[in-house]
């Protein structure tokens, strides 16, 4: 193939930076582009992105596992004829919710569409979700709850430019999305963080509460802002409703009550109020360490009552977002490949969602399923009675990204089918009884939608590798198999996307007005934008939300009353630390990409866990040493690093290793009663070194 040139995106996290590629089959090179949320900048994955296309051990063709246990090259008509003989015996026997399908926050939105529109249509189950539930869905319940519609950022990136003061909870920019730093350059900064993380490094204020107790922190600082008269009265009143309740319950958090439950001191709380309403352009925004937890929604709740209470969302220059870690995690979330939803961000148990989308897939509405069950049950039903017997997997790697990882490899060994499609191995694809090899990001073309609801395109530069298919084929091809048209799942991206915008139509997340044509010519469209002309002209989109009114049918946001009963999970004499999990620069999500990147392998090769001098004094621990970490479900080994800005009843590890390094092993798979996220940021732990011989 001759050396050619495309403008696409990044293939990692929701920032999707801009970039240009260059080459054919044999390299790849990249360049950022000057595309407004990078503006010029990318990061050491992005720089490096293009070695993961070459990767030695990348998957050309479908595997099936033979009598003897080894995963054995066949022909795609093969795989796919006894995935969907399998499919059909399973759900004749057992019925059709006996079949799972598990998505990745990383498709395009095309794929995201077409997996859930296979799983209600192809497979008539209930059983989708994606392992976005495990990263984002406190924020987007939250979020809708309060605002009646979820976008991560309901206004452009580069608005931050202006702010003065940014409250950051639970984020870790600097080193996960590092060009997002040149937003946040103007802003002082206050950052909440268990852990001087290299965000925290440049705060003005940095605020350390223990693990686990953000929400009370969050009541703590709502309490000050209204308690000493720095909230925002007259916005509250004409734009917000249930302000009364939620004060009902900040009330009893006063300064020194929430210092004694967080750690966190009464003058930097009230520092952290003065700095915020103090500013006349003036953000409060979340990340996965104030998401992640088992009162992950009340938490993001409780600093969204804190931005209304001071009067920031849908103002100009000010506001409330999420920073969505995922690269597709804000349009994975849109098209339908959750539980509870279908395109559109639409609730499938809404009569009128399901009409219009029956409408547009040519289907009786009472055929299609009601909602199905978050996606750490799903995983956990595995083989269980009433359970699911066959998994689909696309885009994902559940076995080390599910909370209490060992069980969920369990679980999922008692399939009677896992069938994953992917383009490298990972520990879920070392399970599978049948693999699929599928294209990736510089092989295709499709869209993805930023952290801002920005519609992005992705393009091709290199053919499918070997005998590599897109998702789209793939799902098209298992449907035919099952009885559907070809035409009911075409395979073409922007064929899909046409449908995928029909299909969104007076949804939320309206794309009728998107089509590749507009995105081709460079348009920044954010949705909603519907069909309808707006002055005659095509609908410009939406970057910014709110400015007149909240999604709620009043026009009003809505304050939640919530309140803080501590994590699930205590320590005790057994496990007397608290271990917390993240990311660090050079990896992506489970490490399965970037792990295969050498200048990123070698940077961080290994499993590490960062603990206090001190802690590590008192439990035997040497800097540099392997150490043992345990929790009631399980033991991760990691390097230990000596790191005296920790808590010290607090332990770090980082998300991205496999084996014995796995930090999930450790994680608690209790689930956030209201959006189904699993408490990733607390496991009551213990820690000592390991022997090496
Ligand atoms: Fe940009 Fe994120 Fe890619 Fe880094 S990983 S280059 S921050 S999109």
């Amino acid at each position: 193939m001759a050396e050619h040139h495309v403008a696409t995106h990044c293939p990692y996290c929701a920032l999707q930076c801009g970039t240009e590629l260059t080459g054919d089959t044999g390299a790849v090179s990249v360049s950022p582009s000057w595309f407004p949320v990078n503006r010029g900048g990318l990061c050491r994955k992005g720089w490096t992105a293009p070695e993961v296309l070459g990767s030695a051990d990348r998957l050309y063709e479908p595997l099936l596992r033979n009598e003897h246990g080894e995963l054995v090259a066949t022909d795609w008509d093969d795989a796919l004829d006894l995935v969907a003989a399998k499919l059909r015996d399973l759900a004749s026997e057992y019925g059709p919710d006996a079949v799972g399908v598990f998505g990745g926050g990383g498709l395009t939105n095309e794929k995201a569409y077409s997996l859930g529109k296979f799983a209600r249509l192809a497979l008539g189950t209930s059983r989708i979700d994606y392992n976005g539930r495990f990263c984002m869905a406190a924020a987007a319940t939250a979020g809708n709850a309060a605002f009646g519609v979820d976008r991560g950022l309901p206004f452009p990136v580069t608005d931050l430019d202006e702010a003065e003061v940014i409250l950051l909870a639970g984020g870790n920019p600097a080193e996960t999305m590092p060009p997002l730093m040149q937003h946040l350059e103007g802003a002082e900064l206050v950052v909440i963080d268990p852990r001087r993380s290299a965000t925290a490094e440049r705060a003005k204020l940095h605020l350390r509460p223990r693990p686990g107790t953000d929400l009370a922190l969050a009541l703590g600082l709502l309490h000050i802002a209204v308690s000493e008269g720095w909230h925002d009265a007259e916005y509250t009143a004409r734009r917000t409703t249930g302000f009364e309740q939620a004060w009902a319950r900040a009330v009893g958090w006063w300064p020194e009550r929430v210092e004694r439950v967080t750690g966190v001191p009464a003058s930097a709380q009230r520092q952290a109020v003065r700095m915020l309403a103090g500013a006349r352009r003036a953000y409060v925004l979340t990340g996965r360490g104030a998401e992640q937890h088992g009162d992950g929604a009340d938490t993001v709740a409780g600093f969204i009552n804190l931005a209304l209470a001071l009067g920031l969302p849908g103002v100009t220059g000010s506001g409330y977002g999420c920073l969505t870690g995922q690269g597709n995690g804000q349009g994975g979330r849109e098209h339908g490949q959750k539980a509870d939803q279908l395109p559109g961000y639409r609730l499938i148990t809404d009569p009128g969602a399901r009409a219009h989308v029956a409408g547009v897939w040519g289907v009786a509405e009472e055929s299609l399923p009601g909602p199905g069950i978050p996606a750490t049950r799903l995983l956990e039903s595995a083989g269980t009675a009433g359970g699911i017997r066959a998994l689909l997997v696309f885009g994902a790697n559940p076995v080390l990204s599910a909370p209490h990882a060992g069980l969920a490899r369990a679980q999922l060994s008692r399939l009677d089918l896992l069938v994953v499609a992917d383009f490298l191995p990972s520990e879920t694809t070392r399970m599978a009884d049948v693999v699929l090899p599928v294209t990736q990001w510089a092989e295709e073309e499709g869209t993805m939608t930023n952290l801002e609801g920005r519609v992005l395109r992705r393009r091709a530069l290199l053919p499918p590798p070997g005998r590599a298919r897109s998702d789209l084929e793939v799902l098209s091809g298992l449907a035919v198999r099952l009885g559907r048209s070809e035409t009911s799942f075409p395979t073409r991206a922007s064929a899909v996307f046409d449908e995928l915008a029909r299909a969104s139509a007076g949804g939320p997340a309206d794309y009728s007005g998107i089509d590749y044509e507009r995105l081709d010519s460079g348009e920044p469209l954010h949705w909603p934008c519907p069909a309808e002309p707006e002055g005659g002209s095509p609908h410009p989109g939406t970057p910014r939300l709110f400015l007149d009114s909240f999604a709620h049918p009043d026009g009003r946001a809505r304050f939640t009353a919530v309140d803080w009963h501590g994590p699930a999970e205590s320590t005790d004499h057994e496990y007397p630390l608290v271990a917390t999990t993240g990311r660090t620069s050079g990896h992506y999500q489970t490490g399965e990409q970037t792990r295969r990147v050498e200048e990123l392998s070698e940077a961080e090769p290994e499993s590490f866990v960062r603990l206090h001098p001190d802690t590590a004094a008192r439990t035997g621990v040497h800097d540099g040493q392997l150490a043992r970490v345990s929790s009631a479900r399980g033991t991760a080994l990691a390097r230990a690093r000596l790191d005296g800005s920790m808590r010290q009843d607090t332990l770090f590890l980082p998300i991205h290793y496999p084996g014995t390094g796995c930090a999930n092993l450790l994680t608690n798979p209790v689930l956030d009663p209201r959006s189904g996220i699993p408490e990733f940021k607390v496991a009551a732990v213990s820690i000592s070194g390991v022997e090496e011989v």
